[in-house]
């Protein structure tokens, strides 16, 4: 069966970016024989510049026809005056929620060369490889009741943190499935020793491990997690949390790596069908420059192949020429360090060079 591919390149550096990560593509389709075709649409601003709409009907049913989405970055200043639900962040949301994306998936990596970008002494971070499984569409953030009422003439606020049992099992299936393509290691985050919620999460998080016996599942509490993500980061693998926590979790480790440019991220749904973007955003005060770096999503890609389309062969060969170009010392300018040995190179001379490390690799 051919694999359908939608192209998502958006705003502001996002064509600079995917147009790399394309090459990319086409060039481990050809040598793996991969059977991917790909469509491309205009997505966020530069939809609504054409249609007045951030998303299409027709870019959502193709969004909906393909096995995976590969997305650049949407958004810019120009579109601040925009009617709220024309936005280019609209788009993207409905996008989201139209696709049930419920897990998403952050990982936090730092090639040991770059390890001086990072606020956390060298040795702690270099060759860090963490996954960051955060629960997308529940907890706290959609939870009810919520608001703010008086009472007693006192202002009040409230908020509603609920997982149904079924919200839980799917995304500790995620972790799990993750886990199993990686180094076999689950931690769930929760707050068990508090919140009921979280006793529930823990109940369902066991009760879905039976079916996955080869992979070494533990629970941390979230102060824990936060503590041990500061402090001895590479102990984990992947990491399995709700909503709130997982939003702050994946913030705090992906600074730990000290470069945006290098970030990659997906969304998935219950079957692995998913949305692959760089974790950064539009850039507009690079767009134009060529100075916009391509590696996370070129990482993002491989992401995609490894996740949704289980091609693990041409996944590993991406990344590993992602490494080398590194370990080359060849740099777009935000992963620059300044030492004599580095090459400073433009988006295009970047996704020239991981071409010629696909080619040796
Ligand atoms: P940003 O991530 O776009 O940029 C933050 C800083 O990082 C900027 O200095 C930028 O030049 C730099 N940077 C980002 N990506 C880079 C790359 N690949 N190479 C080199 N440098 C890079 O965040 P922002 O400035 O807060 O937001 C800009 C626009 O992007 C806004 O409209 C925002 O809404 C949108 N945004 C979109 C997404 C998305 O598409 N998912 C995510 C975040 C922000």
């Amino acid at each position: 069966m051919p694999r359908k591919i939608v192209v998502l390149p958006g705003d502001g550096i996002g064509p600079e970016i995917v147009e790399q990560a394309v090459r990319v593509l086409d060039a481990v389709n050809e040598q793996y024989k991969l059977d991917i075709s790909t469509q491309t649409f205009a997505f966020g601003g530069a939809s609504y510049d054409q249609s007045g709409e951030p998303l299409t009907e027709e870019t959502l049913k193709a969004c909906r026809d393909a096995d995976a989405i590969l997305l650049g970055s949407i958004g810019g200043p120009q579109y601040d005056k925009a009617p709220r639900d024309k936005r280019p962040e609209r788009g993207l949301l409905r996008l989201r929620s139209e696709l049930e994306l419920f897990s998403n998936l952050r990982p936090a990596m730092l090639f040991s060369e770059l390890a001086d970008a990072s606020s956390l002494k060298p040795e702690l971070v270099a060759g860090l490889d963490i996954m960051i499984l955060r629960e997308l569409t529940g907890g706290i953030y959609f939870g009810g009741p919520r608001g703010i009422e008086t009472r007693d003439g006192k202002q009040v606020g409230f908020n509603t943190m609920v997982y149904s049992e079924d919200e839980i099992r799917r995304i500790a299936k995620s972790g799990f499935e993750i886990a199993m393509q990686r180094d076999r290691r689950l931690c769930s985050v929760d707050k068990a020793n508090v919140l009921e919620v979280s006793e529930l999460w823990r109940e369902v998080v066991i009760d879905t491990a039976q079916h996955y016996p080869e992979v070494e599942l533990s629970h941390m509490y979230v102060d824990n997690a936060a503590m041990q993500l500061v402090r001895e980061p590479k102990q984990f693998d992947v990491i399995v949390t709700s909503n709130l926590f997982g939003d702050i979790l994946s913030d705090a480790a992906a600074m730990l790596t000290g470069s945006i440019g290098m970030l990659p991220s997906a969304s998935l749904d219950i079957n692995g069908k998913g949305m692959y973007e760089p974790v950064h955003g539009s850039a507009p005060d690079i767009a134009g420059t060529g100075k916009a770096n391509p590696l996370a999503t070129i990482l993002s890609l491989s992401m995609l192949l490894r996740y949704t389309l289980n091609e693990s062969v041409a996944a590993d060969q991406i990344e590993a020429a992602v490494a080398s170009v590194i370990a080359n010392g060849v740099r777009c300018p935000d992963i620059a360090s300044g030492s004599a040995n580095e090459q400073i190179v433009n988006t295009v001379q970047m996704g020239d060079a991981v071409m010629t490390a696909l080619q040796d690799t």
